[in-house]
This record gives C-alpha cells, structure tokens and sequence, in this order.
C-alpha cells in the first residue's frame, strides 16, 4: 500500500470511530451553527448531519438555554479554557429522550458534557466541540438511592404500627421544643394518655385485637390533630401529644374530643365489638422545668392521677 493509500484509509477509520463512538460529537462554529454531527446524535436526536449543517444551534434546539450556554462557551472561545456541564447542576444540554431498558424510569437522558476549543493553524479558536456522555445509568440509581434514603430516614421514625412517631423522634422533637419554649416566652402542652384496662382487652381477646385496638385509638390521635401538633406512641399502649403554641386550657378542648371520641369508637375485631377508654394528663411548659424529663414526670404525674380518679377522664398538673 502507499503512504497516500494508508492515509485515506486511516481516515476511513477515523470516521468510523467518529461515527460508532458512544458519546456525542458536535462541532460548532463560533456563531454556534453545527458543522459536525456524528452517529450518536443523528441516532438520539433523529436529525442527520445534513439536517443540521450550518444551523444555528439555538434554533434547532430551543430547550437549549441560550444565555447559560454562551457564559460557557464564552471563556472556551476567548481563553481557550475547557468548560465542563453536569447532570447534577443541569441535566441535560440536547433534550433526548431515555430508550434504556434497564434506567427506562428517567424520561429524558442525563448527560455531562466537555467543550473544548478547536484551533487553526494560526492557534486561533474556530471551533468548538462538544463531547456529550450519556450519564443517566449513574443519575438514575443515584437519583433512586437518594430517595431511598430519604424513605429509610422517615421508616427510622415511625412506628410500625401506629405509623405515629416512634418513642425516639417524639422525644427528639419535644427536646427541641423544650429548648425553644427556654429561649422564647411562648405556651406549649403535653398531652400523655393510656389506654384503660388494656390487660382486660389482650388477656379476652389476645393480643392481635390488642394490636387492632392500639391501632384506632391512634388513628383517633391523628384526626383530632392540628398540623403543628406532633404525636408519637410514647410505649405499649400509651401515646404523647405535643400541643405546640397552645396553653394547657386550649389544650384542654383537644384532649376532651380525643377522649370522647376513644369513647365512642368501637372497633371490630372478628365480628366483635371492642370498646375501650383512656385517661389523659396534660402538663403545660413552665420555665421552672430544667430538662424535658420533668415536662413528661408533670403530664404522666397527672395521668396517674385520671387513672386514680376513676380513668376515662384527664387531669391538668398543677405546679405546687
Ligand atoms: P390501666 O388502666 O391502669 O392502664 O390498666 P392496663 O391494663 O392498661 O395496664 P397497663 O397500662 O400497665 O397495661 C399495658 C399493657 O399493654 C400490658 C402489655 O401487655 C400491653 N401491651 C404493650 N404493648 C403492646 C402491644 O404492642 N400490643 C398489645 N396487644 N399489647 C401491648
Ligand atoms: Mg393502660
Ligand atoms: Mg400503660
């Protein structure tokens, strides 16, 4: 073969691998009209080379956000620096649509992209090429995992059976609120309750309609909430409200509905009726309460004593 024979077949070549390669290929002039277009772009945006030679990029591709692009390309141009697009600040440059089989829950693909400038033989910048990575494998699972996460964290809070606020998050939340009521002079109370003679219900009736029983009385607990109050099962069959903003005798209203409404309810449990009561305590902040723990003594201190009073009643604490 001659030299000029090798070289138009390294050519051919080139073009091949310009043509087969899995990342677009783009080359722009500096008036941002395309002068080269490979497989990968034709294959995902359904244009041919032909279609867009000499089209100004902006025009064809309006999803393209102008302003943002050309603060890119500019000190690419001028500096002759390589700028880099992520997925993670901007999904995507060229709007594709995602035929992946396995990431087909993305709609769009993600991509990460290079520009880098292309010189004459003068050193001077021409051109611009674009290199697009087609990322949405990576954007995908890291997308799912985040939200994975997210779900792990709130599954980490919750109680399995109630879905209230497990004892941990609720004791969380009322330290938190503990320390704003010792920083800003404002009003909250703390509601516990306890079911009556739950032993009764598990020892008749076992301990799935122990279970069902626990189960209403906290959907009872939601309803009656207020968005900013924050409930969580506290233990076995007792529950904790924490009434934000609110003083003991507003809270009053809130823990009389609950325990009317605990009385009326009937839960069915094989064609059984159960009913049940609950005794309630409230205690509201005082500043004289040095750690949280004395807030929960005050209102499960007046628990004890509707419990004392005959149960299906609530009693405020009263400091001494
Ligand atoms: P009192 O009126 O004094 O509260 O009487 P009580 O029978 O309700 O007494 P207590 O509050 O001490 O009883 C708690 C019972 O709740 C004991 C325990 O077996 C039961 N319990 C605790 N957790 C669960 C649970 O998750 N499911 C069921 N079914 N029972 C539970
Ligand atoms: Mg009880
Ligand atoms: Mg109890």
């Amino acid at each position: 073969m001659s030299q000029a024979q090798i070289d138009v077949s390294e050519i051919h070549w080139l073009m091949d691998m310009f043509q087969t390669v899995d990342v677009g290929l783009v080359v722009l002039n500096c008036d941002y009209r395309i002068q080269v277009w490979n497989g990968f772009m034709e294959n995902h945006s359904g244009l041919t080379p032909r279609q867009v030679r000499d089209r100004y990029l902006f025009d064809l591709f309006s999803e393209i956000d102008e302003d943002w692009l050309r603060r890119k390309c500019d000190p690419v141009i001028l500096l002759k620096n390589r700028a880099f697009t992520i997925w993670e600040q901007r999904p995507y440059i060229f709007k594709f649509r995602n035929y992946r089989p396995i990431t087909g829950s993305a709609e769009h693909m993600y991509q990460n992209c290079t520009i880098f400038p292309l010189t004459n033989n003068s050193g001077e910048v021409t051109h611009l090429c674009f290199i697009i990575y087609d990322v949405t494998d990576i954007a995908v699972s890291r997308t799912e995992l985040e939200q994975m996460n997210t779900r792990l964290e709130q599954l980490s809070k919750i109680d399995y059976l109630t879905k209230l606020y497990n004892r941990g998050h609720w004791e969380e939340s009322l330290i938190q609120e503990f320390k704003r009521l010792h920083r800003y002079a404002h009003k909250s109370t703390l509601l516990m309750c306890d079911i009556d003679h739950f032993k009764m219900v598990n020892d008749t009736y076992g301990h799935t309609a122990g279970d069902l029983v626990i189960q209403k009385i906290a959907d009872a607990v939601r309803v009656n909430l207020r968005d900013t109050d924050i409930a969580g099962r506290y233990g076995g069959e007792e529950y904790a409200v924490l009434l934000v903003d609110t003083t003991v005798e507003q809270a009053t209203f809130f823990a009389e509905r609950l325990r009317h409404a605990v009385e009326g309810l009937v839960v069915m449990y094989n064609k059984t009726p159960l009913k049940v009561t609950i005794s309630i305590g409230l205690a509201e902040f005082h500043s004289d309460m040095k750690q949280h723990v004395q807030w929960i003594e005050a209102a499960d201190e007046a628990l004890y004593q509707s419990k004392e009073g005959g149960r299906n009643q609530l009693t405020c604490y009263h400091p001494q």
